[in-house]
């Protein structure tokens, strides 16, 4: 489902270069929970953006869901993109939309008629269970519902593959446990691939069946969880 091959990514600036990503090799299979697990500056958000497109990298190759990021340009980055969604810690938003229009909005832009945008809306609602909520601004939300508008706006799409940015890092234990645990649920219904970058252990042992670590650029080790943080 995910290839990256020696993918390399170099920042230049005048002052310098900075190698946030220095030659890493994955492969992530269809329906997967990938964690990727690493300190600040490790190079995971650097990473994280290769994957959908946003960031071009310096050196190697990059595929997912069928699509060749490395050189999609144009209309095949954007259908690349609808496959490829992604969730934030900020949740990033639209503060003057409610909750229906914030994930009606992505189906808006790729030209879905109104109709099958209110039905499709109506499931998604459900799906990550916001019923009764959905007249509310995000600024009448608690974090965990945020989280989970950007969840529906991230699935409108029918995506592939859910790339997730420390996506419970600005929650409370407790609401991190329950947004995990509706990750844990669209990907056993939907089958979905699911690769998050977290600096807490907890999320990897919560729900990852393998993870990768990073340091400086590098994968230094990755397996199945179990293997990689044994418990003492
Ligand atoms: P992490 O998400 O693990 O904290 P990042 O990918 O954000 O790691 O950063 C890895 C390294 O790349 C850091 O040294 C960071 O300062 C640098 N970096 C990240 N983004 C940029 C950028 N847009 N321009 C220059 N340097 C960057
Ligand atoms: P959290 O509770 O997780 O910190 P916030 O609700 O504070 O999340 O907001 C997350 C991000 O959205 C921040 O970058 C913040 O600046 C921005 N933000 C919050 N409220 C608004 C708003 N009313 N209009 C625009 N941006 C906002």
């Amino acid at each position: 489902m995910i290839t990256l091959q020696n993918v390399k990514k170099i920042y230049k600036s005048k002052t310098g270069s900075v190698t946030a990503v220095d030659g890493v090799n994955l492969d992530i299979k269809q329906g997967e929970i990938f964690g990727i697990i690493g300190y600040s500056g490790a190079g995971k958000s650097s990473l994280i953006r290769l994957l959908n497109g946003l960031e071009i990298p310096t050196e190697g190759s990059i595929s997912v869901a069928g699509h060749q990021i490395t050189s999609a340009k144009g209309n095949k980055l954007r259908k690349a993109r609808q496959e490829i969604s992604m969730i934030f810690q900020h949740f990033n938003l639209l503060w003057s939309r409610t909750v229906s229009e914030n994930i009606e909005f992505p189906l808006e832009i790729i030209g879905v008629p109104k109709k099958e945008r209110l039905r499709r809306v109506d499931e998604l609602v459900k799906l990550v269970g916001l019923e009764g909520r959905e007249k509310a601004y995000p600024s009448q939300l608690s974090g965990g519902q945020k989280q989970r508008v950007g969840i529906a706006r991230a699935l409108a799409s029918n995506p592939k593959v859910l790339l997730c940015d420390e996506a419970t890092s600005a929650l409370d234990p407790q609401t991190t446990d329950s947004i995990l645990d509706l990750l844990v649920d669209i990907n056993e219904r939907l089958g979905l691939t699911i690769v998050l970058i977290t600096h807490e252990m907890h999320v990897i042992r919560k729900i990852c069946h393998r993870v990768a670590v990073m340091e400086d650029g590098k994968i230094v080790e990755q397996g199945q969880v179990l293997e990689v943080f044994r418990k003492p």
